[in-house]
């Protein structure tokens, strides 16, 4: 079951923490479902909105299966830093080793920060925005789909005309509501 979450409201705000899921390996919707409760159930973290999921085709490492990807809204009061490190523990708990994992290779769970409000946040361990946010369309769409208006906040530009320049990598929106 999915958590209990609005999903259906246009215009989320901007001073919001987004999220990208992603999963290529075993029961993938199981295992993004489960990310979802893992956030849901944690003290310091509210899951506002949850995007439909987009079977979507692997880049760079093509030679592995199809993924399963969302998006995900949440409020926190976890520094970057700290969310991080909350998200790598339910990685682990879903099944993910990084030990034996290749760079862009198949994944059991994957969860990156896409935005955390307006921050920007340039260290070795973390970058926010995201890197590769606006170059991958797995993560665009979704993003999009939950919060349509999203600026990006080093370029200043709207996220969604960055979608042309990703329409050629293969999607499929999965409705399940
Ligand atoms: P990945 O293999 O996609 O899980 O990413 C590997 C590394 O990316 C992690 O160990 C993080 O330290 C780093 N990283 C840098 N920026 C981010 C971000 N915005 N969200 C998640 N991981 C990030």
């Amino acid at each position: 079951m999915l958590p209990r979450v609005s999903l259906r409201k246009k215009n989320l705000p901007s001073d919001l923490t987004y999220l990208s899921l992603g999963s290529n390996l075993g029961d993938r919707q199981g295992r993004l479902l489960a990310a979802l409760q893992s956030l849901t159930r944690h003290s310091q973290i509210d899951l506002i909105r949850s995007s439909d999921f987009y079977e979507t085709a692997p880049q760079d490492v093509t030679d592995q299966p199809w993924f399963l990807n969302m998006a995900a809204a949440i409020t926190t009061r976890l520094s970057p830093t700290e969310l991080l490190s909350v998200l790598q523990d339910i990685e682990r708990a879903g099944g993910r080793d990084r030990s034996i994992s290749i760079a862009r290779g198949p994944r059991s769970i994957d969860i990156d920060i896409l935005l955390y409000g307006s921050l920007i946040v340039d260290t070795p361990g973390l970058t926010i925005p995201h890197p590769r946010l606006t170059v991958r369309r797995f993560v665009l769409e979704p993003l999009l789909e939950i919060a349509p208006d999203l600026v990006h906040p080093v370029t200043g530009q709207a996220l969604g005309e960055y979608l042309p320049d990703v329409a050629e990598q293969p999607l499929h929106r999965i409705c399940l509501r």
